[in-house]
C-alpha cells in the first residue's frame, strides 16, 4: 500500500496546486491513499494571511468533494499541518476541537516569530545553537500540546541552514531528540518520514535513518510517509523507496489515520 500523508494544495500559502491535479498525480504515482495537510501557521507568514487554511470549513468541504469524486479509486483524508508555536498552542487547541479532521501534523516552522526557513533565524548562531534551540522548542511544544498525530519533518532545522551539511549533524542534539521520541511514544504520537529531504542538501529523508532506527528501538511504531509536495511532480515522491527503507529498519507497518485514529497497515 503506497501512501502520501503530507500534501500541500492551493489552500497553503506556499502552493498553487489544485486538489484535483494532486489526486490525479497520486493515481498516476500508484498511491492508494493520501492526506491533504495544508498549512496553518497562526503567526507566520503575515503577508499570506488570505491564503491560510483559516477557513477550515471551506477546506474540509472542498476535500469532501474530491473524496466523493475519487471514491473507490483513492482514499483521501482531511489533514492539516499546524505550525507549533509556544505562545499560540491554546488557539490551535480551540480551532482543532471545532473541526472534524482525520489527521494533524505538528511541525515547528518558526521560533520567536522568525521562520526557520529565513536567513534571519540563523544570524549570530552556531550550528550547535541552532539545532539545540530547534529541538528544545519542539520538546516544549509537545509537552504542552497534545492535539496532533505525528511530528512533521523532525530534523527540519537542517533544511534551510546556511551551514554546510555534514553526515553526523543529526547527532548534535541526540539527547533532546531522544527526549522528544520518548515523549511522543508515551503519548501515543508518531513521526513522519518526510521525503522532501532527498530534494535538499542532505540528500536524505527527514529525519535521518539513525533517528528512524532510534524511534523503533525505543518502542515507537506510529510512522507515516509524506512527500511534503507543493507541486504535482512531487506527489508520492520516493514513497515506495521509503517503504523499503522502513522495512530494512525493522518496521512492519505504517500508519494511516481516519477521524484522528490510527489505522496501521502492513508495509
Ligand atoms: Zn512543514
Ligand atoms: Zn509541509
Amino acid at each position: 500500500m503506497l501512501i502520501d500523508y503530507h500534501l500541500h494544495s492551493q489552500f497553503s500559502c506556499d502552493s498553487h496546486t489544485n486538489m484535483d491535479a494532486i489526486c490525479q498525480a497520486a493515481l498516476k504515482a500508484g498511491l492508494t491513499e493520501i492526506a491533504f495537510t495544508d498549512h496553518m501557521d497562526l503567526t507566520w507568514p503575515h503577508q499570506y494571511e488570505n491564503h491560510y487554511v483559516h477557513d477550515l470549513d471551506n477546506y474540509i468541504h472542498t476535500i469532501a468533494i474530491f473524496q466523493e469524486k475519487y471514491a473507490g479509486r483513492l482514499t483521501i483524508r482531511a489533514g492539516l499541518e499546524i505550525g507549533l508555536e509556544k505562545h499560540r498552542l491554546s488557539e490551535y487547541e480551540k480551532i482543532l476541537k471545532k473541526h472534524p479532521l482525520d489527521f494533524v501534523i505538528g511541525s515547528v516552522h518558526e521560533i520567536g516569530g522568525v521562520a526557520v526557513s529565513q536567513k534571519a533565524f540563523f544570524q549570530g548562531k552556531t550550528k550547535v545553537q541552532v539545532y539545540r534551540q530547534y529541538y528544545s522548542t519542539m520538546l516544549d511544544c509537545i509537552r504542552q500540546f497534545d492535539n496532533f498525530d505525528v511530528v512533521g519533518h523532525l530534523d527540519y532545522c537542517k533544511r534551510y541552514a546556511p551551514f554546510a551539511y555534514e553526515p553526523g549533524d543529526h547527532l548534535i542534539a541526540m539527547d533532546l531528540i531522544t527526549e522528544i521520541l520518548n515523549e511522543l511514544i508515551k503519548r501515543g504520537k508518531g513521526i513522519e518520514v518526510n521525503t522532501s529531504g532527498y530534494r535538499h542538501s542532505s540528500a536524505m529523508c527527514l529525519p535521518h535513518f539513525d533517528i528512524l532506527r532510534h524511534y523503533r528501538q525505543l518502542g515507537g511504531t506510529r510512522i507515516t510517509i509524506g512527500s511534503d509536495s507543493h507541486r504535482t511532480e512531487h506527489v508520492g515522491y520516493k514513497a515506495a523507496e521509503t517503504a523499503n527503507v522502513l522495512k530494512a529498519l525493522g518496521y512492519t507497518r505504517i500508519s494511516t489515520f481516519a477521524q484522528r485514529r490510527e489505522v496501521p497497515v502492513e508495509i
